[in-house]
């Protein structure tokens, strides 16, 4: 193994192994019932999968996305693995799945990180070890209905550091004309589907030099996501992000929300309009990915008008963004304990 971290970027770089655990069930009165088999690590990366599989034909695809990060301390720090454990579940119940349980996710992702020990980047580097666990149907089906099948995977890849350079905004273009997620659909799952479904509008959007941010799909007044990331906003002592059916419910939102609150903040769940952006101080996209990636401003194509938000990231969500990376990489104490902790 020879990885130059210094050219991480977002992309895959294969690790030795991942690790993988099949489910075998049947459906009782509507109910999966089954057993999951015992994680394994495999340097195997191909499925031998049947064409008609539930995940091919159906869309029965579920994923997660969480890192493990190299502390100042030397040691291993995974993040709150047991909320991506239960989003997942939800997720699977959503696609009506089988949900791998929590003991059996936190296994494969131990397993997969003392497999791949190696390809977890120095400190200094500012790059992680990110595990993406992936959960398919398998069952070959032709009728349309979910199979009783799947197969839970982890494949980890080391990533690069999310701002290479300088922490900065990025801006954001609003499409009303491609929807991620219906009301009462699966936006607030963590399918593969509502990316598909959102490809049009996140290159539509890049082709400007831009990312997408979705409103709400039936009345397009209220904003749901930014691109594959929440959003957050400061207006005065307030930390607002919005109340939808149709978002998924970020662990890293979720992690600043409390952060924010220790802040002095006052921490609001609301249904948030687009026009509100003008009273806002600071705004931005928070994810796994980023952490938080601060907004200079939302353009709003179809009413002519551009919200500038801010030129450089703002002082709140500054702090918050090196509070919570604080936390990950062991320079401050985990009070809330949300780092499970390895050593060599
Ligand atoms: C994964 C994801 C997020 C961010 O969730 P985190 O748990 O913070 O990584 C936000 N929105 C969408 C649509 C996502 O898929």
């Amino acid at each position: 193994m020879n990885i130059d971290w210094s050219k991480l970027g977002f992309h895959y770089t294969e690790t030795d192994y991942i690790v993988r655990s099949a489910f075998h069930g049947t459906w009782v009165n509507g109910e999966l019932k089954g057993e999951w088999q015992e994680p394994y690590a495999t340097r195997d990366k191909y499925l031998h999968l049947h064409v008609s599989a539930t995940s091919l034909q159906y869309g029965q695809e579920a994923f997660e996305g969480l890192k493990a990060f190299r502390g100042v301390d030397g040691k291993i720090r995974v993040f709150r693995w047991e909320e991506n454990a239960k989003r997942m579940q939800q997720s699977a119940l959503g696609l009506k799945m089988a949900a791998v349980p929590t003991e059996v996710f936190g296994k494969a992702i131990r397993l997969a990180l003392v497999k791949n020990i190696a390809f977890v980047p120095p400190y200094e580097t500012g790059a992680t070890l990110y595990f993406r666990p992936l959960l398919i149907g398998t069952t070959p089906r032709l009728g349309v209905g979910p199979g009783q099948d799947y197969e839970f995977i982890v494949i980890p890849s080391p990533i690069g550091p999310y701002y290479p350079g300088a922490y900065h905004c990025t801006s954001f273009v609003v499409n009303r004309h491609v929807d991620r997620a219906a009301q009462f659909g699966t936006g607030q799952f963590k399918v593969g589907g509502n990316y598909a479904a959102s490809f049009r509008a996140t290159e539509a959007a890049h082709l400007e030099g831009m990312d997408c941010m979705f409103l709400d799909s039936k009345t397009h007044r209220y904003i749901d996501e930014c691109s594959a990331a929440n959003f957050i906003g400061i207006k005065g002592d307030e930390y607002i992000t919005p109340r939808s059916s149709a978002i998924l419910p970020s662990i890293t939102n979720n992690s600043l929300m409390t952060l924010a609150k220790e802040m002095g903040l006052k921490v609001v769940r609301r249904k948030v309009r687009l026009e509100e952006l003008a009273d806002m101080q600071e705004a931005a996209a928070c994810g796994t990915a980023c952490v938080i990636s601060p907004i200079d401003k939302v353009v709003d194509v179809d009413k002519g008008v551009i919200y500038r938000i801010q030129s450089q990231p703002g002082p709140k969500l500054t702090q918050l963004y090196h509070n919570l990376q604080d936390i990950q990489y062991g320079r401050i104490p985990d009070k809330h304990h949300w780092c499970e902790v390895f050593e060599e």
